[in-house]
C-alpha cells in the first residue's frame, strides 16, 4: 500500500483509528486498529523515509522576523549529481560550498533569516527539500545545482523559474533530469490540480521576477550562458509554494567553469551577486 493509498483510506473513514507514529529511526509504523465485532484485530505497516531536512534557521540578531529565505543545495548523499571534467569534484560538494557561502553572506548582511535544506552530504528527496520551505512559510527557494552538458564548450550560469512549458528543448531535458522519480507524476484535470494552478500561476511570475533580478545583478560579474533567464518545469520548485528557481552556477563538464566553481574568490563574486539579488527581491515584496 502507498502512502497515497492510505491517506485516501483514511479520509473515507475506511480506516477507522489510524494512528501515525514518527520514530526516530526515520520510519512512520501505521498502527491500525479495526473497529466492530474484530476490534482487537491489529496491523502495521512501516515505510522507510529518507532523513527529513533541518528547519534551523540562521540569523544575526539583527534579522529578527524578517522573512526567510530557503537555499537548497542539490543533491547530496548517494545522489552526487554531475562529476566535473577532471573528475575531481561532484557536484554535491560544490553546491553545498556555494550554499553555505550564500547563507553566510546573507546572514552577515543581515537584512533576511536563512535555512538550508541541507548543511552536510546526505540524501534527501525533492519533496523532503520543498517542505522545509513549506513549513517555514518561506519568501523565497532557490535551490543550487551545476550543470553539465555533452558539448564541452557550454559554459555560464544560468536561472531556471518554474513554467508548466520549457523555453527549449535543453531546459525541459534538464528538468526531466532533475526532477528523477518524479517526472510526469503531477495529477491533471482533478479541482484540487485546478486550484493548485491558479495558485501557481502567481507562484510562476513571482519565481521568474526573482530570475531577472539574479541575471541582472549576475550580469558582468559571473559568466553567463546567453539567454540565461530560462523555464521549466521542476518539481521541487513547483512544491515549494514560494517564489523559487533553480541556479545552475556554471558547467563542471567545462574545464574554465570548473576552474572558477573551485576558485574561492570566482564563488565570492557569484555568492555576492545572488545575496543582492534575493535582498532586493525581498525588499520588493515587502514593499506591496
Ligand atoms: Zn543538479
Amino acid at each position: 500500500m502507498t502512502w497515497l493509498d492510505m491517506r485516501n483510506r483514511v479520509g473515507t473513514g475506511a480506516i477507522a483509528g489510524a494512528a501515525v507514529t514518527v520514530v526516530a529511526a526515520g520510519a512512520i509504523v501505521f498502527a491500525l486498529v479495526g473497529r466492530g465485532s474484530d476490534a482487537s484485530a491489529q496491523s502495521s505497516l512501516t515505510v522507510n523515509l529518507p532523513p527529513p531536512a533541518s528547519d534551523r534557521v540562521y540569523a544575526s540578531p539583527v534579522a529578527r522576523g524578517r522573512p526567510i529565505v530557503v537555499i537548497d543545495a542539490g543533491h547530496g548523499g548517494r545522489d552526487p549529481g554531475a562529476t566535473s571534467v577532471s573528475g575531481q569534484v561532484r557536484e554535491k560538494e560544490l553546491t553545498l560550498i556555494l550554499a553555505q557561502a550564500l547563507r553566510d553572506e546573507l546572514v552577515k548582511r543581515g537584512r533576511v533569516r536563512v535555512a538550508m535544506t541541507r548543511d552536510d552530504d546526505r540524501y534527501l528527496a525533492l519533496d523532503d527539500r520543498a517542505a522545509v520551505a513549506r513549513r517555514l512559510n518561506a519568501a523565497m527557494f532557490v535551490s543550487i545545482h551545476i550543470d553539465s552538458a555533452p558539448n564541452p564548450l557550454a559554459r555560464g550560469a544560468s536561472v531556471y523559474s518554474l513554467s508548466d512549458v520549457a523555453s527549449d528543448a535543453e531546459a525541459a531535458q534538464l528538468a526531466a533530469r532533475e526532477n528523477g522519480d518524479f517526472a510526469g507524476a503531477q495529477g491533471h484535470g482533478t479541482v484540487e490540480t485546478m486550484l493548485a494552478d491558479l495558485a501557481m500561476r502567481s507562484q510562476m511570475s513571482a519565481s521568474a521576477d526573482l530570475a531577472s533580478r539574479l541575471v541582472n545583478k549576475a550580469a558582468g560579474r559571473v559568466e553567463l550562458r546567453p539567454n540565461p533567464h530560462r523555464f521549466a518545469a521542476f518539481h521541487v520548485l513547483r512544491r515549494a509554494d514560494a517564489p523559487a528557481v533553480l541556479f545552475e552556477a556554471g558547467y563542471l563538464s567545462n574545464a574554465d567553469d570548473e576552474l572558477v566553481l573551485r576558485n574561492p574568490a570566482d564563488r565570492s563574486k557569484m555568492v555576492l551577486a545572488l545575496a543582492q539579488a534575493i535582498e532586493a527581491d525581498v525588499a520588493s515584496h515587502s514593499r506591496r
